[in-house]
C-alpha cells in the first residue's frame, strides 16, 4: 500500500448545493480521521463547477459546518495549498485544456445529439431490451455529417470514449469490484457552452492534486470506471491511481436509505437543536466505524489515533437519533462548567430571555443556572425551557397551566404558607440553609411527605413541576422573587 515516498493525501469534495448532510460529514470525517492517523494531508477542494445548484452562500456554510465540527483541512479555500485554486470553478481553464487534448487525441469526440433524439433511441432501447446508455452515435461521425450538424446550429457536448473491455480495481473497503464496459457508454465531458461536468473534473483534480485515497459514499462507486479511463487516458501509470475506498449507505430508521424523508440529513439542524459537535463526529464515526474495541464514547483526537480503513464496515448503518442524543447528553456532562456555560448562552440568547451581550445581572444568573441543568440535559435547546424562570419578569412570570392544575390546589395552601413564613426571615440565603428551614418547617413541622410539600413550592417558583435542584434554584432566584412569587400562587389558589 502506501510507502514511505508517497504520504498519504486525501480529499473531501462537496458540492454544496445545500447543507451539507449527515453522509457527507460522515466521508470528511473519515477522511479527516485517515489524514490525522498517518500524518497525511486532507485536502478541502469544492466541486462548483454548476454554478447554478452550487453558490457562494452553500459553500460559506459548509465552510463553517466544517470548522464547527473540528474538520480542519491543510489544503483547500481560505487556506491555500501547493495545488491551488481549489475551488473548480476557478479551475476552469485546466478542465479545457484536457478537453482540448482528450478531444485531439482521440479519446473525446463531439456529440450532436439533442435531448430529443437521445430519449427517443433510449425508448427504443428500452423496449428492445437493450442497455439504455448513450449509443455512440456519434463517435465516428464523417466530416459531412459534422457540417451538416453545424450548418443546422447544433452545439456539441465532449463525450468520452469509453474503451472496450472491463475495469477492475480493489476498493479498499468491499474488495475486488469489476465493471464491464457494456454497461459503462461514453459520458458527457463537458456541456455545449463548456461548463465542464462531474466525471472530468473530478478524475483531472484527483490527478492533478496527487490525491492517494478517495474515501467517498457508495453512491459515487459506479462512476469510478470513468473516472479511472480518464486518468488513463491523461497518461497516469497505473501504480499511481487514487486507491477507492467506498462507504456504505447510511439507513433512516425504516431501512431505507437516511434522507429528508425517513429522518433529518442536515448538520445545520443539529447545530441548531442543540448537538454538539463532539456528539456529532462521535456519534458519526460510529456509523460505519469502531475503534476495534467496545467503546462507544471517544473525542476526535481519539478517532484520528485509531482510525483504521480496515474496521469500516462494508454493511450499512441505520442512524439512531436516540443514540446520538445519548452521546450527546454523555458530550454535554463531560463538558467543564465555563465551557458549559459559553456553549448554553447562545440558546439563551435565541429564546429571548438574555440579551447579547449578557449584562451583569443576566451574566450571574446564567453562570448560576448553568451547574444546575448541565447534568440534566440531553440537548442545549432544553436549557432555555429549564431556566426560563430565573430569566422571566416577576410582572411576566406565569406557571405553566397543566402543572399548576396539578400541583397549585386548596390543600397546597400550608406548604406555601409554611414555605413563605419559612423563607421570609431566613437569615443566610444559601441552598443548604433553605433546604433546613423548608424542611424544618414543612416535613417535620406540618408532617407533609416531602413531595406534597415540595411539589407545590417548586410549581410555585418556577412554574413546573420538571425543575433544576429546588434548593439551588431558590437559592438563585433570591429571596423577593420567591416569595413574590409564593404569594402570587397562593393567591392563585382555588377555593
Ligand atoms: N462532489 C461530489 C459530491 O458532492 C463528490 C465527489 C467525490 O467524492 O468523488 O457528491
Ligand atoms: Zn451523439
Amino acid at each position: 500500500m502506501t510507502d514511505a515516498s508517497t504520504s498519504v493525501r486525501v480529499r473531501f469534495a462537496p458540492s454544496p448545493s445545500g447543507d451539507l448532510h449527515v453522509g457527507n460529514i460522515r466521508t470528511a470525517l473519515y477522511n479527516w480521521a485517515y489524514a490525522r492517523h498517518t500524518g497525511g494531508t486532507f485536502v478541502l477542494r469544492i466541486e462548483d463547477t454548476d454554478r447554478a445548484r452550487v453558490t457562494d452562500e452553500y459553500i460559506h456554510a459548509a465552510l463553517d459546518t466544517l470548522r464547527w465540527l473540528g474538520l480542519d483541512w491543510d489544503e483547500g479555500p481560505e487556506v491555500g495549498g501547493r495545488y491551488g485554486p481549489y475551488r473548480q470553478s476557478e479551475r476552469q481553464q485546466i478542465f479545457r485544456e484536457w478537453t482540448e487534448r482528450f478531444l485531439a487525441e482521440g479519446h473525446a469526440y463531439h456529440c450532436y445529439c439533442s435531448t430529443e433524439e437521445l430519449e427517443e433511441r433510449r425508448a427504443e432501447a428500452r423496449k428492445r431490451g437493450a442497455p439504455t446508455g448513450y449509443d455512440g452515435h456519434c463517435r465516428e461521425l464523417t466530416r459531412e455529417q459534422v457540417a451538416a450538424y453545424q450548418a443546422e446550429g447544433r452545439r456539441p457536448v465532449v463525450r468520452f470514449r469509453m474503451p472496450e473491455g472491463s475495469t477492475t480495481f480493489t476498493d479498499l473497503i468491499r474488495g475486488e469490484v469489476t465493471f464491464d464496459h457494456a454497461y459503462v457508454p461514453d459520458f458527457v465531458l463537458s456541456r455545449a457552452d463548456g461548463m465542464p461536468l462531474y466525471t472530468l473534473a473530478v478524475a483531472v483534480d484527483d490527478v492533478l492534486m496527487k490525491v492517494t485515497d478517495i474515501l467517498r459514499g457508495e453512491d459515487l462507486l459506479s462512476s469510478t470506471p470513468r473516472q479511472i479511463a480518464v486518468y488513463r487516458a491523461m497518461g497516469v501509470p497505473e501504480a499511481e491511481f487514487p486507491r477507492f475506498g467506498h462507504l456504505p449507505y447510511v439507513l433512516g430508521q425504516d431501512g431505507q436509505k437516511l434522507s429528508k424523508r425517513n429522518g433529518v440529513v442536515s448538520i445545520a439542524w443539529y447545530r441548531h437543536e442543540g448537538f454538539l459537535p463532539e456528539a456529532m463526529c462521535n456519534y458519526l464515526g460510529l456509523l460505519g466505524w469502531s475503534p476495534g474495541d467496545d467503546r462507544e464514547e471517544f473525542s476526535l483526537a481519539e478517532m484520528a489515533q485509531e482510525f483504521a480503513i480496515e474496521r469500516v464496515n462494508k454493511n450499512s448503518a441505520q442512524f439512531d437519533m436516540k443514540k446520538l442524543e445519548a452521546i450527546n447528553g454523555d458530550k454535554i456532562r463531560a463538558l467543564d462548567g465555563a465551557d458549559f456555560t459559553a456553549r448554553m448562552t447562545p440558546f439563551l440568547q435565541r429564546a429571548g430571555l438574555v440579551g447579547h451581550p449578557l449584562n451583569d445581572e443576566e451574566r450571574r444568573m446564567v453562570d448560576g443556572g448553568a451547574p444546575l441543568v448541565q447534568e440534566r440535559i440531553g440537548r442545549l435547546t432544553e436549557a432555555p425551557g429549564m431556566l426560563g424562570f430565573l430569566f422571566v419578569d416577576e410582572r411576566h412570570f406565569s406557571v405553566d397551566p397543566e402543572s399548576a392544575a396539578r400541583a397549585l390546589q386548596a390543600e397546597s395552601r400550608p406548604a406555601l404558607e409554611g414555605a413563605m413564613k419559612a423563607l421570609d426571615g431566613l437569615a443566610s440565603w444559601d441552598h443548604d440553609a433553605i433546604e433546613t428551614a423548608l424542611r424544618g418547617a414543612l416535613v417535620d413541622g406540618l408532617g407533609l411527605k416531602p413531595r406534597v410539600a415540595f411539589t407545590p413550592v417548586r410549581v410555585a417558583v418556577t412554574g413546573r413541576r420538571v425543575s433544576p435542584p429546588l434548593f439551588e434554584s431558590i437559592e438563585l432566584l433570591g429571596r423577593d422573587r420567591t416569595l413574590a412569587r409564593l404569594s402570587s400562587a397562593l393567591g392563585s389558589l382555588p377555593g
